[in-house]
């Protein structure tokens, strides 16, 4: 079984990866709320637009964030919520009990993440996050709960590492493919940027070092116990939008 230690591949190099200001701005109104915590972009649509946002796995207030690859792009989300509800999650979990090619595909997929999560915590000063080790998302590496997930993998890692993500993105090739441009009417490119959640910024640098490590330490046990596919705090377990 293969156990990568760095990903197998990446969609975006280096230097588009990194996400400029108004990436955090098309972000912030793709969601429709500030986008948080957010390290590089993880694909891009052929006009340039963010598909993925890359969460640091370890957020600023110190919770682990196992969900590296958050998608973003509402013409996707949508697609990818219309395969879920007629099913899809269901019927890939029961194939990966009886096809072994498919399960042993999948649990590779598995360990990509978790090498790129671990790349991405390296490279982006975030460091290791114990906590989370081994721990993957979207119900990898035997179960399938969250298509966003594994479509946000998809992306990142671009085709042939995730293979029930490159089935949901083939699935989704009536509303999105990765060669036309869908951006236009998506989101309202008008409109205010979500403003930047500056209350936490503001209080840490009011704290003082002892007050802040205990909350630091409350964070992270409280993280450890969520639901590994799960955004805090603004989102319902299963790491969507
Ligand atoms: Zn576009």
């Amino acid at each position: 079984m293969e156990h990568p230690t760095v990903p197998r591949h990446e969609a975006l190099d280096a230097a588009q990866r990194v996400p400029t200001p108004a990436d955090l701005d098309t972000l912030s109104r793709q969601l429709g709320r500030p986008a948080r915590d957010v390290v590089e972009i993880g694909a891009r649509c052929v006009c340039g637009n963010p598909l993925v946002a890359t969460t640091a796995p370890r957020l600023a207030s110190g919770i682990p964030f196992p969900t590296t690859f958050y998608l973003t792009h509402p013409v996707i989300t949508s697609a990818v919520s219309r395969l879920e509800a007629a099913g899809a999650m269901a019927e890939m979990t029961e194939r990966l009990g009886r096809d072994e090619d498919l399960a042993s595909a999948y649990t590779a997929a598995h360990h990509d993440y978790l090498a790129a999560r671990q790349a991405i915590g390296a490279r982006t000063g975030v460091g290791p996050v114990p906590e989370i080790d081994g721990v993957s998302a979207g119900g990898m590496p035997t179960r399938v709960k969250c298509l966003h997930v594994l479509v946000g993998h998809s992306l990142a890692a671009g085709p042939g590492v995730n293979p029930l993500g490159d089935e949901a993105i083939a699935g989704i090739a009536e509303w999105w493919t990765a060669e036309k441009c869908r951006c236009g009417g998506a989101w309202d490119t008008e409109a205010p940027v979500p403003d930047r959640d500056r209350s936490r910024h503001v209080r840490t640098q009011a704290e003082d070092p002892a007050a802040k490590k205990a909350r630091r330490a409350a964070a992270r046990q409280a993280g450890a116990q969520q639901d590994a596919a799960g955004e805090p705090g603004t989102a319902p377990a299963g790491g969507r939008p």
